[in-house]
C-alpha cells in the first residue's frame, strides 16, 4: 500500500495528529493509497518553512534564468515518468488513460512555458517626464503564496499554479484535493529531484476546513490562488481579507454552446460530445448547456441520443473505455439529486438519469450520459453545475437570443459558438459575457492563452502572460541623476 506524505521544509512528513486518509479508486472502491491527513498545524508549520524561504532572499534573488532551468527540468521529469504519473491519475481520478496520458503532455507544456518566458523577462523601462531621471518597471514575487486544487484535474491545475509560482521567485505551500492527492505528491518528488531548494515548495496534505482554511487566513500568506467551487471561493476571500492577500480564484462555470443551424451537422454533434463528456462531465468549462437553433433541434437531438447511447463506460485501463467514473459516491449522489430535481422542473429526460446496469461497473461510481431537452433558463439544472455528464438543451430562433440566453448565468468562464459565418461568430463572441469563447471548437487549452472567468467564475487569470503576472508585484524604481534643492521649505 502506498503511503503518502506531506513536504515541509524539504523533508517528507507525518501529519502532528497522527491521522491519515485512505484514497479510494472510483471505478472499484479500491483503497489504493493511505495519505496523511494534515490539519492547520502541519499548514502552519509549511507557512513558516515557506515564510523562512522567501524572506531569507534566496530563492528569490537566484537569477530567472537559475530559476527557469529548474522549471525545465521539472517539465523533463515529468516527461520521463510520464506514463507512471498518467496511471496515477487514472487509478485517483477514474479518467481514460489517454486523458491522463494527455493531461501529462499539457503539464509539461505547462513548466516549459513559463521557464522560457520567465528568462525573457528583464522590467522595461518607461519615459520620464521629470528631466535628467531614469524611471523602469520592475516585476518582484509576491512572496509566500498559498495554491489550493480540486479533485478534477489534480496535477494540471497544480501545474499552473507551481510553474508561474517558482520561475518568478515565490515560496509556496500547496494543498491538492483531499481526495486525489497521488500526482501531486509524486510531482513534489520530482521538484526535489530537479533541485528546487528546501522550504520554497511544501505540500500539505488534508481538508479544505483546515488546511484550506489556514492557508487563507494566516498572516504570513501574501496571495491565495484557489481553484475550485464557487461557495469555497467565496469562503477564501472572506478569510484571505484579513491581511488583503492577492487573490487568483479560478471557480465553476456553467459553459453555454450555441450550435447555429449552419453549422457543420456532424462535427457540431461530434464536438458538443467532446465538449461535455470527457472525464464524465467533471469539467470546469464542460459545455453542458446547449443552445441549439430550432430548427435542428429535433435532429441534433436525436444525434446526440444515438451516439450517447453508443458510449462505452468502464475503466480508465481499458482502452476501449470511452467515459469512466464519477470521482466519489458523494458525488454521484449530488449528480443524481440535479438530475431527479430537473424531472421535477419539468425538463424532458431524451436519454440516461439513471446509474449504468452492468454488474460489473456496480462498484464504481457511474452514471449514464444524460440528455435533458425542453429546457429554460429558469431551471436550477440549466443554472448550476451539476458537474457530472449532463447535457441541457435550450432552443433560440435569432442570434441576439442566443447570446441573451447564453449570457443568463451567474457564471461567465467559457463558451462556444457553431456556425459557417464568420461575422455571425465574431458578433456572437463579441457578446458573450466570458473568458473564453471558441468558434468553431469548444474544450481547447493552451500554456499561451490566459484561463479564468468573467462574473462568479471568478477573478484572475492562469496561463499565458497573465498567469504570470498575477504571481509578481509591480515596482516602479525612479532615479534622478541630477539631484537639485527645490528651495520649497
Ligand atoms: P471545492 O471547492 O469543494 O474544493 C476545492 C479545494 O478547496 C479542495 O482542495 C478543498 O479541500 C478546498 N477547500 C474546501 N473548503 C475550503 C475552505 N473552507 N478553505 C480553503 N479551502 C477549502 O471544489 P471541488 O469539488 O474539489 O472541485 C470542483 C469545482 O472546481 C467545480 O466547481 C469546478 O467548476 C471548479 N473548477 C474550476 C476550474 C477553473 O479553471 N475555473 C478548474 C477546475 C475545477
Amino acid at each position: 500500500m502506498k503511503r503518502v506524505n506531506h513536504y515541509i521544509n524539504g523533508a517528507w512528513t507525518d501529519s502532528l495528529s497522527d491521522e491519515t486518509r485512505e484514497i479510494i479508486n472510483p471505478y472499484n472502491q479500491d483503497v489504493i493509497a493511505v495519505a496523511q491527513e494534515g490539519g492547520a498545524a502541519d499548514a502552519e508549520a509549511a507557512i513558516q518553512a515557506a515564510r523562512k524561504a522567501f524572506d531569507a532572499g534566496g530563492w528569490a534573488k537566484t537569477s530567472s534564468t537559475e530559476r527557469g532551468a529548474i522549471v525545465r527540468r521539472i517539465a523533463e521529469l515529468i516527461e520521463r515518468d510520464r506514463e507512471e504519473l498518467a496511471e496515477l491519475e487514472t487509478l485517483d481520478t477514474g479518467k481514460t488513460m489517454e486523458e491522463s496520458r494527455g493531461d501529462m503532455d499539457d503539464i509539461a507544456g505547462v513548466f516549459r512555458y513559463y521557464a522560457e518566458i520567465a528568462d525573457k523577462d528583464g522590467g522595461e523601462a518607461i519615459a520620464s517626464p521629470i528631466p535628467d531621471s531614469v524611471s523602469r518597471v520592475v516585476r518582484e514575487p509576491v512572496g509566500v503564496c498559498g495554491q489550493i486544487t480540486p479533485w478534477n484535474y489534480p496535477l494540471l491545475q497544480a501545474s499552473w499554479k507551481l510553474a508561474p509560482a517558482l520561475v518568478t521567485g515565490n515560496t509556496l505551500v500547496m494543498k491538492p484535493s483531499e481526495i486525489t492527492p497521488l500526482t501531486t505528491v509524486k510531482v513534489f518528488e520530482l521538484m526535489e529531484e530537479a533541485g528546487v531548494p528546501a522550504g520554497v515548495a511544501n505540500l500539505v496534505l488534508g481538508p479544505g476546513h483546515s488546511v484550506g482554511a489556514e492557508l487563507s487566513s494566516s498572516l504570513d500568506v501574501d496571495l491565495i490562488s484557489f481553484t475550485g467551487g464557487i461557495e469555497t471561493g467565496k469562503k477564501i476571500m472572506q478569510a484571505a481579507s484579513v491581511n488583503v492577500k492577492k487573490l487568483a480564484l479560478e471557480l465553476g462555470g456553467k459553459n453555454p454552446n450555441i450550435i447555429f443551424a449552419d453549422a457543420d451537422f456532424d462535427t457540431a454533434v461530434d464536438q458538443a460530445l467532446n465538449g461535455v463528456f470527457f472525464h464524465a462531465g467533471q469539467i470546469c468549462s464542460a459545455g453542458t448547456r446547449l443552445i441549439v437553433e430550432e430548427s435542428i433541434h429535433d435532429a441534433f437531438v436525436e444525434a446526440l441520443k444515438q451516439r450517447v447511447e453508443a458510449f462505452t463506460i468502464g475503466s480508465g485501463f481499458d482502452d476501449s473505455t470511452q467515459m469512466g467514473p464519477l470521482i466519489s459516491a458523494e458525488h454521484l449522489e449530488k449528480v443524481e439529486r440535479y438530475v431527479e430535481n430537473g424531472k421535477k422542473e419539468g425538463a424532458e429526460l431524451v436519454t440516461g438519469g439513471a446509474k449504468p446496469s452492468a454488474p460489473e461497473l456496480a462498484d464504481g461510481f457511474f452514471y449514464l450520459p444524460t440528455i435533458f431537452t425542453g429546457c429554460t433558463s429558469d431551471m436550477q439544472i440549466v443554472q448550476e453545475e451539476a458537474f457530472g455528464p449532463v447535457i441541457t438543451v435550450e432552443t433560440f430562433r435569432t442570434e441576439e437570443e442566443a447570446v441573451a440566453i447564453s449570457n443568463d448565468s451567474i457564471y461567465g468562464l467559457a463558451g462556444g459558438v457553431w456556425t459557417k459565418d464568420t461575422a455571425k461568430a465574431e458578433s456572437c463572441a463579441a457578446g458573450m459575457r466570458m473568458g473564453t469563447v471558441w468558434i468553431n471548437e469548444f474544450n481547447v487549452y493552451f500554456p499561451h492563452a490566459p484561463w479564468g472567468g468573467f462574473k462568479q467564475s471568478g477573478i484572475g487569470r492562469e496561463l499565458g502572460r497573465p498567469g504570470l503576472d498575477e504571481y509578481t508585484e509591480t515596482k516602479h524604481i525612479m532615479q534622478n541623476i541630477n539631484p537639485q534643492p527645490l528651495h520649497w521649505f
